[in-house]
This record gives C-alpha cells, sequence and structure tokens, in this order.
C-alpha cells in the first residue's frame, strides 16, 4: 500500500493516441493518418538542421531572438509578443499551466483537438466539453457555457479533425463575448493551408484577450523536429516566459525553424499543391458516395454511412497498405480522417475506397 498519490485529475488522463504509423507485414505503407507534410521540410530546413550538429556542444539559445525575429519579419508581427515552445502542444501546456488550475474551468469543443482536454487535465481544471453545431465550433453554446470560473477557451481554426472553419467576424463576437478573466485560444496549426488568413493575430491587435498558436508541424513538415510559437500580448507572453524552460528548444529545433520560416517560396507551394490534390480527393471521394465537409485544412473528414461501414473501409484500407485516421474518439463515429498525401497516394486511396464501395454494393 503507498501513499503516494498523484495530483488531482491526473489519472483522468486518457493517453493521447496518435495516427498509425506502421502495418506489420507490410514495408511500403502510405501514412495519411498524421496530417503530415507529404514532400516534407524544405531543403533549406534541411540544410540548416545539417549545419546545427557542429555547434550541438553549446546550450541553445534561452530567448530565441533569432528565431522570433525571423518569425515577427515574416507575419509583420511583434518579435517581443511571440514565444516559442517544444510544438504548439508546449505553448497551449504553458496556456493551462499559467492561467488554468484546481477551481477553474477550460472550454474546448465536441470534436476538438484532444489536447486540450489533456492539458486541462494535467493542470488540474475542470474540461467543459462544448457542442458543435454540424461539425462546426458554435460560438453561441460557447458563449453560454462560460462561467465565473472559465479561463481558457480553446478552438482550433481551422479544425482537426473537422477541417471545417468560423469566418473572423465569429472569432471576434466569440472574443467579445468572453467573461473578463477568459482567454480565447486560436489554434492555427493548420491556418497556412488556407489562402489569406493570418490565423487571428490582426484580431490581436484590438482584442487583448486573445492567444494565436502556430506550429511548424503541418504545412513545414517538422513534425519531427517540435517547435511551435504563440503570438498575444505582452502581458500574456511575460507570463508564459515565466512557465516555459530555459532551453526547451535545440539547436538544431531553432535552426530548422528559422530556415523554414524564411523560405515562404515552399510553403506557398506546398499551400497550392494540398489545395488542388484536396478539391480533387473531396470531388473524388464525392462521386463514390462519400461526403465531406468543404475541408480548410489538409486533410478531409469523409463520412460513411455508418461507425460500421467506416471501420469496414479503415480495414480495407489497412489491406491495402494504406493508413487513414479512425476519429471516433472525437465523437465522429461514422468518419475516417484522411491526410492529403501527394497526387500518387490520393489516388491510391480514392481507388481504394472505390473499390471498398463496389465490394459493398
Ligand atoms: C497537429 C496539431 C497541432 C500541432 O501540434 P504540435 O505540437 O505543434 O506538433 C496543434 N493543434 C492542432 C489542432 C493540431 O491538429
Amino acid at each position: 500500500m503507498t501513499k503516494i498519490e498523484p495530483q488531482p485529475r491526473i489519472m483522468d488522463i486518457k493517453l493521447y493516441q496518435g495516427g498509425a504509423s506502421a502495418i506489420p507485414g507490410l514495408s511500403n505503407v502510405v501514412k495519411l493518418s498524421s496530417n503530415e507534410n507529404p514532400a516534407g521540410p524544405s531543403s533549406a530546413a534541411k540544410e540548416a538542421i545539417t549545419r546545427s550538429i557542429h555547434e550541438m556542444h553549446r546550450y541553445p539559445s534561452t530567448d530565441h531572438a533569432s528565431l522570433r525575429n525571423a518569425i515577427a519579419e515574416v507575419h509583420g508581427l511583434e518579435s517581443e509578443r511571440i514565444i516559442c515552445g517544444v510544438g504548439s502542444d508546449e505553448v497551449i501546456t504553458f496556456l493551462c499551466q499559467a492561467y488554468a488550475g484546481p477551481d477553474t474551468e477550460v472550454i474546448y469543443t465536441e470534436h476538438g483537438f484532444a489536447m486540450y482536454k489533456i492539458s486541462a487535465l494535467a493542470a488540474g481544471a475542470d474540461p467543459v466539453e462544448v457542442p458543435e453545431r454540424d461539425r462546426v465550433v458554435d460560438v453561441d453554446a460557447i458563449l453560454a457555457a462560460c462561467t465565473d470560473k472559465t479561463r481558457l477557451v480553446f478552438i482550433a481554426n481551422p479544425a482537426n479533425p473537422t477541417g471545417t472553419m468560423i469566418s473572423g467576424a465569429e472569432a471576434k463576437r466569440l472574443a467579445e463575448g468572453l467573461p473578463e478573466k477568459c482567454l480565447l485560444v486560436l489554434d492555427g496549426a493548420y491556418a497556412e493551408y488556407v489562402e489569406d488568413y493570418d490565423g487571428g493575430a490582426a484580431l490581436i491587435d484590438s482584442h487583448s484577450n486573445i492567444v494565436m498558436t502556430r506550429t511548424f508541424s503541418k504545412i513545414y513538415g517538422l513534425g519531427g523536429l517540435r517547435v511551435g510559437w504563440g503570438y498575444a500580448t505582452q502581458d500574456v507572453i511575460d507570463v508564459l516566459n515565466r512557465v516555459r524552460g530555459p532551453f526547451n528548444l535545440s539547436n538544431a529545433a531553432l535552426a530548422g525553424a528559422e530556415a523554414a520560416v524564411r523560405d515562404q517560396s515552399y510553403v506557398d507551394k506546398c499551400r497550392a499543391d494540398n489545395t488542388r490534390m484536396r478539391d480533387w480527393m473531396a470531388g473524388a471521394l464525392a462521386a463514390l458516395g462519400v461526403p465531406s465537409d468543404t475541408s480548410t485544412a489538409n486533410f478531409i473528414l469523409a463520412r460513411f454511412a455508418d461507425q460500421a461501414e467506416a471501420e469496414a473501409c479503415e480495414d480495407y484500407l489497412r489491406s491495402q497498405g494504406l493508413l487513414v485516421r479512425k476519429v471516433a474518439g472525437y465523437k465522429l463515429p461514422n468518419g475516417l480522417r484522411i491526410t492529403i498525401g501527394d497526387e500518387p497516394s490520393c489516388r491510391q486511396v480514392v481507388h481504394a475506397i472505390g473499390q471498398f464501395k463496389e465490394k459493398r454494393a
């Protein structure tokens, strides 16, 4: 018998389920389960990471000034108001640690990203899940769920795993309707996939209760490097920097991310490729009787008749060496989330879903 116990809420955390990455017995698997960039990072980023090995005996920068300056230049932001983390996941963790805790509430939505609940529980806060409307974030439902204990509201825009978005006007209405002590976190993990979208950065200038998070894991193709960042008022960033470890980002991470953000022509190319293949795949699946909401991200949430059909299709795709993501854990039992891969992968997955549908007809 032990008296050693973790803090309240810790054991309520369900372990994060990542996208599958292997199929036993198969070597050339097509992985469309984790929203990774099929083209990987830009060569400028890879070269910078390679060069960084020569400095690996040195501790990395603690203030990330060089990376923050690059992000600020590229996005037209203030460098001092940027914080960098080990993925945007770490920025989400900082937010919960600094602003939530026992006897406070953290809101996220019905189909929202799993890390919001995990980070809220880790901080000892009470997670509050709010319904969406037809797989779209519902601003009125969020506002109705707010109490004097609410400290954080998390939404991803575009959202994962639905791929849907709310408008800038809706995000503004949400920020303006929140209680005084509450921050709105706009998770922009997929913002770069949307043409002419700033992830909500401009809204922060007029609304001091908004925090934007961004990542190098998606369009930049650097999920394995673990770099993300946040943008907010100076006050909020000063708070978050107090819970950030001084050496949270390695030399390789800092160098790779800086080179990546400076290579915007690569980002433009990846965005265009994604849009072209996403539009093609959504149309081709619809023609096979598999509808999806209009996606603004690098994946499609394909909808099947029911959970049994979605699971049978996932099984069949797996037998063909194709990995997609089941999303029953996100309260979408009849859905499969399919990352937009390169053109051959997209054609392969559509072809296989066509075969699956034909066999069941
Ligand atoms: C992938 C993803 C992230 C990114 O996480 P990192 O820690 O930056 O790799 C954040 N939010 C959402 C909604 C995501 O899908």
